[in-house]
């Protein structure tokens, strides 16, 4: 869709003109929507001519050793509770995520309205006139993250329904602040930094990579290694697709044409490289912002990496690079990285790591970022970003800025 296209920055001109007000009312904007297309993506034969060097010998993936390192992650129960009644409501629950800020409850229909008490361990939200949607399941709820080790909802089906949140809070928990908004309620913690609540259990949530061997910390082409499979996951998602082609470009071309092969490919260089990788879509349809976000927090994912074409105006092809957002200090390394390791391999101009608060960046509680792999109405670029070969240089280097991300933490 054109406002999707919008809303996470396609168009470069918009986010220079509008980044903070991206992220909401823009429903309105679907409606003018283009007509469907029908042309499904010609998938590309690959051949990445600069990652045929054999990747270095992988350390198989023998479980851990009883010594040494920490062993597998020990088996967690989902402390999270979730008793549903399902009724008519003013105001629906869909999520609550852990964001830079604190936590993100996302509400639709009418503005939440909460009466909020706190006892010793315990935090209530009590949500008038609200039901929880069909479909949040424990797992959708945030597990030991700032200090809150456990989320219990409630629903009651009287008239009206409430709906009771209860927040177990570890010791030390600081003060939240409660606020609502339109699209849902916010906890952030009053006269502490959000960087000094600590997790419940961090080392338990955060899957690691495992160290790198020593001299292999500089990206170049080449560079290969693993992560033991399924330890890191990673979700790509590939900005447009359906009737939302994203950006349209000189010569008629389309953004979602671009992303897609690109996202495609970033995924299968990740997956050889043991990467547990999810895609918001592997196919040609249309995938709403807040669904994606859905993905990724389903997914426990530690990574999210949003794909996308520029574009600012037909009549400015002298626009052209790479530009790499993130949303909060979460997500700038990673941004960093990618960008970095992708001007180094496609000597494109660079337009630099910029912050902006698009949606699915700023609303995913992992490291997020969103790259933008040049312009489709720049002169320069747009007859890279519609060779095949160049999109696979592209996925991988991409790629490859991924896990040197990944590297580097886990070092
Ligand atoms: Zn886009």
């Amino acid at each position: 869709m054109r406002w999707n296209c919008l809303l996470v920055g396609c168009c470069g001109l918009l986010t220079v003109l509008a980044p903070a007000a991206s992220g909401q009312s823009l429903e309105e904007l679907r409606q003018s929507l283009p007509a469907a297309s029908s042309e499904s993506l010609d998938r590309l034969q690959q051949g990445i001519s600069d990652r045929t060097e054999p990747a270095p010998e992988l350390e198989r993936l023998a479980p851990a050793e009883p010594s040494g390192q920490p062993g597998p992650q020990p088996e967690t129960v989902n402390p999270n509770r979730v008793s549903n009644q399902p009724t008519e409501a003013a105001t629906r629950l869909r999520s609550v995520s852990a964001t830079a800020e604190g936590f993100f409850i996302r509400t639709v229909g009418t503005m939440p309205e909460v009466q909020v008490s706190r006892s010793d361990g315990e935090m209530t939200l009590e949500f008038s006139d609200a039901a929880i949607s069909f479909g949040l399941g424990t797992e959708q709820l945030p597990v030991d993250r700032y200090s809150v080790s456990a989320w219990q909802l409630v629903q009651t089906a009287a008239e009206p329904p409430t709906l009771r949140m209860t927040l177990t809070l570890a010791e030390g928990s600081p003060d939240w602040q409660v606020s609502t908004r339109i699209d849902g309620v916010t906890l952030v913690p009053r006269d502490v930094a959000i960087g000094d609540v600590p997790d419940v259990g961090a080392a338990l949530l955060e899957p690691v990579a495992v160290p790198p061997p020593a001299g292999q910390l500089t990206p170049s082409p080449s560079m290969g290694f693993s992560v033991p499979n399924g330890q890191v996951t990673v979700v790509i998602d590939p900005g447009h697709g359906g009737r939302d082609p994203g950006a349209v470009g000189i010569g008629g071309l389309q953004e979602k044409q671009v992303v897609n092969d690109i996202s495609y490919q970033v995924a299968d260089n990740l997956r050889q490289a043991g990467v547990n990788v999810v895609l918001t879509r592997d196919s040609d349809y249309e995938l709403e912002l807040e669904d994606r976000v859905q993905i990724a927090e389903r997914a426990n994912a530690n990574l999210f990496v949003s794909i996308h074409a520029n574009a600012i105006s037909l009549s400015r092809p002298d626009v052209n690079g790479l530009e790499t957002y993130y949303a909060s200090s979460l997500g700038q390394r990673l941004a960093q990285a990618i960008h970095s390791t992708v001007l180094q391999t496609m000597g494109m101009r660079d337009r630099g790591v910029r912050q902006a608060r698009f949606y699915v960046i700023r609303n995913t509680s992992m490291p997020a970022t969103l790259v933008e792999t040049g312009f489709v109405t720049g002169a320069e670029d747009q007859p890279n970003l519609r060779d095949p070969a160049w999109r696979s240089r592209m996925a991988a280097a991409i790629a490859q800025g991924i896990l040197l991300y990944i590297q580097q933490r886990g070092a």
